[in-house]
């Protein structure tokens, strides 16, 4: 599958999503995508970046305040309430507002501080160690869910959870992350939710077609 796939889409990380220098951006952005788009994400994102000239800035900002300008992201207040929240942990933690000293950390022990975060899920989680730090994690993500279920490699009962710890598992670590681009960019050009392509699919003779 991977094979096949990295031929059409070739590795290419097109989203902004992919690495930061300060991976607390990348932290940030990611809770900011939670329940919307890449599109809406991004334009909440640029504006808290466009209103506050850095991270002390959005921790000393008020939730209601910093909510107006992440309204985009939708669920701007709880959003906003679990951003001051985490910088405050983050500060309180590493006296500054920076996660780069994580990656001291091994990757289990870093995805288990940033699920201890608010607001922190799996995938969050797995985004920022894979993303940010360049190491090992398979994050799931609805258009991953839909293709490897349907595909056949990950069982349908199967949660996002349990999927990315499968896939970790099968997957050779050094292509998580073009596995990871190339399956999403595959769930949205070809194996859409509603009406997957399968006569124009690269998988077609190798998928199960679980839909
Ligand atoms: S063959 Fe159809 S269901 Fe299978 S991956 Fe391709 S588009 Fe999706």
């Amino acid at each position: 599958m991977l094979d096949e796939l990295e031929k059409v889409y070739h590795n290419e990380a097109k989203s902004p999503e992919l690495g930061h220098d300060e991976p607390l951006d990348g932290l940030i952005m990611t809770v900011l995508s939670q329940n919307t788009n890449d599109r809406n994400r991004d334009a909440a994102f640029n504006n808290l970046k466009a209103h506050y000239p850095d991270w002390q800035s959005v921790a000393n900002a008020g939730a209601d305040e910093l909510a107006n300008s992440i309204r985009t992201a939708g669920l701007a207040n709880t959003k906003s309430q679990r951003i001051i929240e985490i910088l405050r942990i983050i500060h309180s933690d590493f006296h500054e507002y920076s996660i780069k000293q994580l990656a001291k950390y091994n990757p289990d022990d870093m995805r288990k501080y940033l699920l201890d975060l608010p607001g922190v899920g799996a995938k969050t989680a797995a985004c920022v160690v894979l993303f940010d730090f360049k190491l090992p994690a398979f994050p799931v993500d609805t258009h991953i869910e839909r293709v490897t279920k349907r595909f056949g490699i990950a069982e349908k009962k199967l949660s996002p959870e349990e999927i990315s710890h499968y896939l970790e598992g099968v997957i050779p670590a050094s292509r998580f992350l073009g596995g990871h681009v190339n399956i999403i960019s595959h769930g949205r050009a070809i194996c859409h939710s509603r009406k997957p392509d399968c006569k124009n699919c690269v998988l077609n003779e190798k998928c199960d077609k679980i839909i």
